[in-house]
Formats: structure tokens, C-alpha cells, sequence
């Protein structure tokens, strides 16, 4: 539904600076929406000149020293609101940040708020020479303007505008990590361990729409090998083992464990065998893409890879991978999260809705943890990992408003 918050914010009313606001004199005293949105509104320019800052420094996840180099930039940004800064060093690739905002928790305290991201993209070094960071038709164009610098500058942005309204009053854990385009194999081990002493987690991805996400399909790699035997296709026909015929076979059984009524699918992504055409192939292979949006059919689907038999005797098969990422469910702590935003944004003067996607982020591992998760709640946009990338400006300062206030809730 584009359009949606733009309309209700139209209709702008008398507005208070956060500094002018009445500081609240306990912590249960509802948090001041309208002074959150006029604070947001004065710190877009701010949040922009951020975001086109960490877009301007590429960061491809293969390219250790280019994401190290924009991660600085947040830790710098870190440092200067005062965060306690803690720096995951990598090997191969780049270091993974984790600032730690308002008060340290102590025993009794209600649990922190794990803010999450990544600053990495999909995008290699040199893509900004025919792809420029640039305003233009209300949006800031770029690579990784939408997945996910933006989202990452609207943390950064929503922690400032507390501690100036005094609102800091419970422990913030920001985590940015460097290898979420490439799966994670690095950082998932510290965003579990943060996770799991966390009350809630709140991942600064793109929205879907202008929704937030309270679901995400669980993602599975395969790449499946057929050995048979070469002869020549003419003279020796019958000594021959088609693996390219066997590989057939096998992508039409494994593509028929789709299940579209319970969001299980499975797709043949890219192939190849043979060397030459008179030449009965004595390899090919295949790569499977698998997605689920129930955990239960994650062990499913593993046994039925496992299980995988050439039908010919004189092909082997060798099949390997696994699901990477499990299901992001739409539990009742997550919908709990979601009913609070929702009654946020109307305050806000929004209707936010709430949608689930067949990608995954890392909500999903901190969702399969059992802590409450909520994504999908960095900016509004278009084309991750596409020419067209580019977020919509006018949805930062009700979007940053409504993440600076359920961080205060
Ligand atoms: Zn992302």
C-alpha cells in the first residue's frame, strides 16, 4: 500500500523538540510520539548524510579490508554516542561490531534489545562507478543503500534521539555483522550468543512494502554430483552410465517434494555435465535451492536428500548441504512485538501492516532461538540486489520515530 504513511503524516500537527519535551519522571509514562516524529523529521538529514557515507564505503563480504573499512565508519559512529564498543575479529572476513548503548544491565533489570545488522552487500568494489549513491525522485539511489546501510543509519539515528530525550533507560546491543549476504558462517555463533541474553530482537532489514515482518521462510543449499561412465555415444552406446540422463531423473524427483500449501519449495538452480556431444557424460551436476517455512520440515527435507539413490547402478551419486538457515515462525512473542509497533504507528499517525517472505535474514536464527524477533524494520525500498536499488526517503522519520519508540517502551 505505498503512499499509506505519507498521507496520514501529511496532515502535520504543532510539534515540540525532543529537548523542549517535559523529561518523563518514571519510566512507565507513556513515551512523547509526536516529539519522537518532529526529532526524527529535524535528524533526516543527518541520517542520510550517514547512509550515503557507509554506501560511499563498498563492502563486498569477499573483501575483508572494504567491509573493515566501513565497519570503522560505524564504530566511529558508535563512539560518538557514547557506545561501548567490542570488535569480533575475523580472519576472512570482515570484523564483526557490537556496541552496547544506555545503562549497563544489571540483575533484576529488564533484559537489553538486540539491534541487528549487517554492512556487508552483494555488490563488488568498483559498482558505485556506474551505479552512484544519489538523491533523486525522493529516493537515495545505490548499492546497499536498502539492504541494508539505511537500516543500520536509522539504528544508529533512533539510539541518538534517546539519549537526548533522556529515554535511554534500559541496555541497547547493537550488532553489525560482515558475511550476512554469504549466510552468516561467521557472526551466526555471536548473534545466537547475544540473542539469547537479549528480551527481544529487532532486525534493521528492508520492509516489505511498508510492512514489517514477522515471518521468513528457512533456506537450504544442496549440490548434488552424478558419476557414470563416458563411451562413445556411437561406437561404445551400451558401455556408457548417462550421468546427465541420471541427474534428469534426480531434479525431477527432488523438484516434486514442492508443497506450495505448506511454503516448502524446491528448485533446481543451475546445472551442468558433459563434455562434448559424442561423448556419453560421465558427470554432471546440479545446485538446489530449498526453502521452508516450517522447522519441522527441515529434517524432513534433510532425510529425503539423504536418501537419494541413482536409479541407473552404474551412476553414484554424491549429495551434499543442508538447511543454513531455519524458519523465522510467527510466534506469540513475535506477534506480541508487532501488536506494540502496530499501536505505536498509529500513534505515529501510520497503519503499519505486517507481512512474512520467502527470504531469510538473520532474524531467522535469533527467531529460532525462541527469542521474539521482529524484521523487516529498516527502510522502505526497492530492488535489493538489483540496478535499481534505492530507499524512499520520506518513510525514514516515521520508521526511525517508531523504532526510537519501541526501544523506549
Ligand atoms: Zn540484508
Amino acid at each position: 500500500m505505498p503512499g499509506v504513511e505519507s498521507e496520514h503524516l501529511g496532515r502535520r500537527r504543532p510539534e515540540m523538540s525532543l529537548k523542549e519535551m517535559p523529561m518523563p519522571a518514571a519510566p512507565d509514562l507513556p513515551v512523547p510520539m509526536r516529539a519522537l516524529l518532529a526529532g526524527a523529521r529535524r535528524k533526516q538529514s543527518a541520517l542520510l548524510d550517514l547512509t550515503r557515507q557507509l554506501v560511499r564505503a563498498e563492502s563486498p563480504s569477499d573483501d575483508k579490508a572494504a567491509v573493515d573499512a566501513c565497519i570503522a565508519m560505524a564504530v566511529a559512529q558508535a563512539k560518538a554516542l557514547d557506545g561501548r564498543v567490542k570488535l569480533h575479529r575475523q580472519r576472512g572476513f570482515g570484523d564483526v561490531l557490537e556496541a552496547r548503548f544506555g545503562p549497563k544491565t544489571k540483575a533484576g533489570d529488564a533484559k537489553p534489545i538486540l539491534l541487528l545488522g549487517h554492512l556487508d552487500t552483494v555488490w563488488p568494489l568498483g559498482t558505485l562507478k556506474t551505479m552512484p549513491c544519489r538523491l533523486g525522485e525522493g529516493r537515495l539511489w545505490g548499492p546497499g543503500t536498502l539492504d541494508m546501510k539505511a537500516g543500520v543509519a536509522m539504528a544508529f539515528t533512533a539510539v541518538e534521539m534517546l539519549a537526548e530525550a533522556r529515554l535511554l533507560q534500559r541496555e541497547i546491543v547493537l550488532l553489525l555483522n560482515s558475511d550476512e549476504e554469504v549466510g552468516s558462517p561467521v557472526s551466526r555463533p555471536i548473534t545466537e550468543r547475544l540473542a539469547a541474553g537479549c528480551a527481544a530482537v529487532y532486525v534493521l532489514e528492508a520492509a516489505q512494502g511498508l510492512a514489517y515482518k514477522t515471518a521468513r521462510k528457512g533456506t537450504g543449499i544442496w549440490r548434488i554430483e552424478v558419476q557414470g561412465v563416458a563411451a562413445h555415444a556411437g561406437v561404445d552406446f551400451e558401455k556408457g552410465a548417462n550421468a546427465i540422463r541420471e541427474l534428469a531423473r534426480v531434479v525431477e524427483t527432488v523438484s516434486g517434494w514442492t508443497d506450495l500449501k505448506h511454503g516448502l519449495t524446491v528448485s533446481v538452480g543451475v546445472a551442468g555435465g558433459g563434455t562434448k556431444s559424442n561423448v556419453i557424460p560421465a558427470e554432471a551436476w546440479a545446485e538446489v535451492d530449498v526453502r521452508i517455512a516450517r522447522k519441522a520440515d527441515g529434517a524432513r527435507i534433510e532425510r529425503k536428500f539423504a536418501g537419494l539413490k541413482a536409479a541407473d547402478k552404474a551412476c553414484a551419486l554424491a549429495v551434499t548441504g543442508g538447511i543454513n538457515r531455519p524458519p523465522m515462525e510467527r510466534t506469540r512473542g513475535t506477534q506480541k512485538l508487532f501488536r506494540q509497533a502496530r499501536a505505536l504507528a498509529v500513534e505515529l499517525g501510520f497503519a503499519l501492516e505486517e507481512a512474512s517472505t520467502g527470504g531469510a535474514s538473520d532474524g531467522n536464527f535469533t527467531s529460532a532461538l525462541g527469542i521474539p524477533t521482529l524484521d523487516g524494520m529498516g527502510a522502505v525500498g526497492e530492488g535489493a540486489h538489483a540496478r535499481h536499488e534505492s530507499i524512499v526517503v520520506e518513510h525514514l522519520a516515521p520508521r526511525v520515530a517508531l523504532l526510537a519508540a519501541l526501544l523506549a517502551g
